[in-house]
This record gives structure tokens, sequence and C-alpha cells, in this order.
């Protein structure tokens, strides 16, 4: 669905500051990117839609190349993006407006508008909060909107870029329960995360040092390696730390054992035998 072809980007005149990047994303893949601050993974999200272009390498989306002009709308319309900051991505002062200005800009009929704002805003359970003042919202519902204005496009393929950092528990925890079911109506998620927990919603994680894909895998192998992860600036998710200290002091516990309900249940298992 997407691929990037020996990808490498700098801003301005500086160097490179992502660097040979080769990625094929798959229809229906939930893919996770992880990496320290700095190591690229907001400049990849940017490629993905043609926000940024390559100095050098392609990328294709849905056999779209984005450096060619005539594409770029069409890419657009089909990868949503989703930042980290909502206040940025609010264009208008009432919810349901702010909702229809991707489909009105697209040139899409008015009652086709307004079907696809009340069923957006069905998606992320904004239905009650149309008539709002976006300003009025809490960050968590801010963040519901910009899924919903993004929803709206009727985008393919939606990138999530650190969407939830600045939300508190109970709006992480909204914006992360949109994801799942978006992933599961059959949408293609992107997740950039600072949050290790988050990366177990993904069926694969793509891991950035420097500029470079330094691991791929399923969220099993990648947390197989706490080392590797530890010296690229990154930590393990709670359970798996744990496991690893009861696997050192000889517990033989799977690696495929990620959450703290199947480290339990791995526990208890052993001490009723
Ligand atoms: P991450 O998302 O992993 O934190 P970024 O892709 O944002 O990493 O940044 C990669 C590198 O590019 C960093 O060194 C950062 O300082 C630099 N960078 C990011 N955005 C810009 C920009 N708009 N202008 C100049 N340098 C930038």
């Amino acid at each position: 669905m997407i691929e990037l072809i020996s990808v490498s980007y700098g801003y301005n005149d500086s160097e490179d500051v992502i660097s040979d990047i080769s990625l094929t994303i798959n229809d229906g893949e939930f893919l996770a990117i992880v990496g320290h601050n700095g190591s690229g993974k907001s400049t990849v999200a940017k490629h993905l839609n043609g926000l940024l272009l390559p100095r050098s390498g392609q990328v294709y989306v849905n056999g779209l190349l984005t450096s060619d002009e005539e594409s770029i709308l069409t890419i657009r319309q089909n990868v949503g993006m989703v930042f980290q900051n909502p206040d940025n991505q609010i264009v208008t002062t009432v919810v349901e407006e702010d909702v229809g200005f991707g489909p009105e800009n697209l040139g899409i009929e008015t009652p086709k508008i307004w079907e696809r704002v009340d069923e957006a805003l069905e998606l992320v359970g904004m239905t009650e909060f149309r008539k709002r003042a976006p300003h009025m919202l809490s960050g968590g519902q801010k963040q519901r909107l910009a899924i919903a204005g993004v929803l709206a496009m009727h985008p393919s393929i939606i990138v999530f870029d650190e969407a939830t950092a600045m939300l508190d528990p109970k709006g992480r925890e909204d914006v992360i329960a949109i994801m799942k079911d978006l992933h599961a109506a059959g949408k293609t998620i992107v997740m950039i995360t600072q949050h290790m927990e988050e990366v177990l919603l993904s069926d694969r994680v793509i891991v950035m040092n420097a500029g470079r894909i330094a691991m791929d895998g399923t969220p099993t192998q990648i947390f197989e390696n706490a080392d590797k992860l530890r010296s690229m600036g990154l930590d393990v998710p709670l359970p798996v730390a744990i496991r690893d200290k009861l696997n050192a002091s000889g517990m033989n516990i799977p690696a495929s054992v990620l959450t703290l309900d199947s480290l339990a249940d791995e526990i208890e298992k052993r001490l009723s035998r």
C-alpha cells in the first residue's frame, strides 16, 4: 500500500536526518514506529503523504509517486494524518463544520458532506458535541475531533504522529480505542509513539535510530531484545521488564508474554505447580 524505496531527507541544507529508509506498509497493517527523540520518526511520517518529498529515493502510495504533483491530492486524501497538538488541527469555530472542512475542500456535494460528518462524528463518539465550539473541548475531545476531520476524507491509511502525547490518561484511552476500532474496520494504521505500552496494539514495529531503521519485527520479536532497545534510549513495557527479571532468576516465561494479564497467568501456573 505504501512503499518507501531508499528514502533520504534533510531539512534545508542540513545533513540527512533520515537515510536509506526502505519500508513496505501493507494493506490493513497496524504499524508502530518508535525511536528516541530526533531519531527521524516524524520525518518518515511526513513522507507517507507527500508533506515532505525525499531528497533521494521514492515513496509510492497505492502505486502513485508522492513527488508527482498530479497525484498529491489523491495521496493526501488517501493518507490521513493526526498530529500531536489538537489545537493546531482545528480550523473552524463549530465542531461539525470542522469535520466538514476537508470534504468540502475535496469538492464533495453538500448532502454527501453532511453524511460524512455524521458518520465521522459517530465513529469517534463526538456526535453530542457537534454544535459546540472546538476551543471549549478537552484535549482528548479535540483530538477525537481532529480524527473525525481526517475520517471524513475517507482515507484508507491513517498516520497518528504521537497523537496521544499531549492527552490525559482518559483522552489517551479514548484515542487508543479509536485506533483499535479503525484497524478492526480495515483501515491501515501507522502509529508513532513514545509509549512502549501502545506498541502492543500493533502487528509490526519499526525502531528508528539516528535516522535509520534499526529493528523491524512483531512486538514479541522487538521486546525479546530489551538490551538493544535500551542501548537506543528506549524502554520495554513494564510487564516485559518484570518477565525478563523473572527469567533471569530461572523462571522461563515465554517471549510471547507481553501484557500484565498474560504475565500473571504464567506466574499463577507456575505457583500452582
Ligand atoms: P522524531 O520524530 O523521531 O523526534 P524528527 O523526524 O522530528 O524526529 O527529527 C529528526 C531530526 O530532524 C532532528 O534532528 C530534528 O531536529 C530535525 N528536524 C525536524 N524537523 C525539522 C525542521 N522543520 N527543520 C529543521 N530540522 C528539523
